[in-house]
């Protein structure tokens, strides 16, 4: 291959510097599940999302098997909005997951995909009155978040004529700071104990189940032990007092991928505790209060980013490179903070998809925004990169095919390789037809010159 006329350059050579935690320089890897890159590109398009249906699958099975291995009665909930596209969510379904959503628009797709209404657990700060009842007919799992979902309720069953059962959000002291004490009632100032007082005494709403997600990308399994002890406790309470019987314990998401944090300097896939060490933890904690219960609770799990993050990788291509003030290599992306949001907290993996030759040194990776704040990676380890060349950045799989945004440029497609090898577009790139849609312009505003301006003076 033709090789790209760059200004020579002086690269400082360290040598037999111990670095106990050094990582090899990365080979090349040019292909995805065992389909190459360059045709992935050629048929879909740069930059290009690609999900791994083998890994969900392995990773959903996995973990199950580690909750149900200490517990005996264990439900996951597919989280929404890690991946809601259709084909993600129906992988999920299909292994046997319920669905978890934390808003109309999420609650609308989960029926619209089949999920029944009994199976959808409706979360969230902001659920609309016409959604609650819609949740309340289909007998959904809502989990009231506010005072004011309390009176709403009281007045959905006061229209359905019949009682409606519901949840709790409760939010704690778990050891994690700062502590999200925005969402849910707080236990320890005794406004959950108050919420379950009032729904006791509507008389019209059945509380069956108590729910906490004490936020993401937790690293400390043993603040799940401190979780599960205080939502037992609770429980016990609120039995001896108002003699409600519980059917549920639902903990959330909250375990981490293996991405590796900004702030963390080892790399995640070395660090961070894996699923197993949380389903011991909170499985056994369980276990050790279960004798309170007429029947173990059953165990409800959230989980998200940690279930499909590795499944996901970004085919980029390199548009330029360049040199800053101070020397500094950079290379410009087609991919960057609009699709790729996750790079504001992770480090993520960026290899490239062809061999190279050319020495590897630091680089700063942008996106291809023109907008100071887009970039991919502030600086990290790679090899001298040419227009033209791909690299895969990974894990992708959470967070970032929602959390894109249209800002600038079209959102790319998104593929899932299945687990015999074949590829299926499961989004195509977005055009202007698409971006078009949505709007209308008024009928003065067309097809008029402009305007003819008065002369001065
Ligand atoms: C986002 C969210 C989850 C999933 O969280 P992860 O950290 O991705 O596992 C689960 N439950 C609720 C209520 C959420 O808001």
């Amino acid at each position: 291959m033709a090789r790209e006329y760059a200004k020579p350059r002086i690269v400082e050579h360290r040598e037999g510097m111990l670095n106990k935690f050094g990582e090899a320089a990365s080979t090349f890897i040019d292909s995805i599940e065992g389909v190459k890159v360059a045709s992935l590109v050629k048929e879909f398009g740069s930059p290009l999302f690609v999900l791994s249906e083998r890994i969900i699958r392995q990773k959903y099975n996995a973990a199950y098997r580690e909750f149900s291995l200490h517990y005996p009665r264990v439900q996951f909930a597919w989280s929404y909005k890690t991946n809601y596209l259709t084909s993600i969510c129906a992988v999920y379904h299909q292994e046997g997951s319920w669905a978890e959503v934390v808003s109309d628009f999420e609650y609308e797709r989960a029926v619209r995909l089949g999920v029944p209404g009994e199976k959808i657990i409706f979360n969230g700060p902001y659920k609309s009155y016409e959604a609650l009842k819609l949740a309340a007919q289909r007998r959904s799992k809502i989990h009231v978040d506010s005072m004011e979902e309390i009176f709403a309720l009281e007045r959905v069953a006061n229209e359905l004529h019949r009682p409606v059962e519901m949840a709790i959000r409760l939010n704690m002291d778990t050891g994690i700071y700062p502590a999200w004490s925005r969402f849910g009632f707080n236990l320890e100032n005794q406004e959950a104990y108050s919420a379950v007082a009032r729904i006791q005494s509507s008389g019209r709403l059945l509380l069956k189940g108590l729910h906490c997600h004490q936020g993401t990308f937790i690293l400390e399994p043993q603040s799940y032990a401190t979780m599960v002890q205080k939502m037992t406790l609770f429980a016990s309470r609120i039995r001896d007092d108002f003699s409600i019987k519980l059917d549920y314990l639902d903990v959330g998401g909250g375990f981490p991928s293996t991405n590796t944090l900004h702030t963390q300097y080892l790399p995640g896939v070395q660090v961070n505790p894996p699923i197993g060490k949380f389903a011991e933890v909170i499985c056994g904690e369980l276990m050790k209060y279960s004798g309170m219960f007429e029947r173990p609770p059953l165990l409800i799990l959230e989980t998200g980013r940690a279930l499909i993050d590795e499944a996901g990788s970004l085919i980029a291509t390199v548009v330029a490179r360049k040199r800053l003030s101070d020397g500094t290599a950079a290379i410009v992306l087609d991919a960057g903070v609009n699709v790729l949001y996750t790079s504001n907290w992770y480090k993520h993996e960026i290899i490239p998809a062809q061999a190279y030759s050319d020495i590897i040194e630091n680089t700063v990776i942008y996106g291809p925004l023109c907008m100071n704040i887009d970039v991919v990676r502030p600086l990290m380890l790679l090899p001298g990169l040419s227009s033209g060349d791909r690299v895969i950045i990974r894990p992708v799989g959470a967070y970032n095919m929602t959390q894109w945004m249209q800002f600038i440029r079209y959102r790319p497609a998104v593929v899932m390789v299945d687990e015999k090898g074949s590829v299926h577009q499961i989004r195509r790139r977005e055009d202007l037809e698409y971006m078009n849609e949505l709007e209308s312009i008024p009928q003065h505003l067309l097809g008029k010159k402009p305007k003819a301006r008065a002369k001065k003076g």
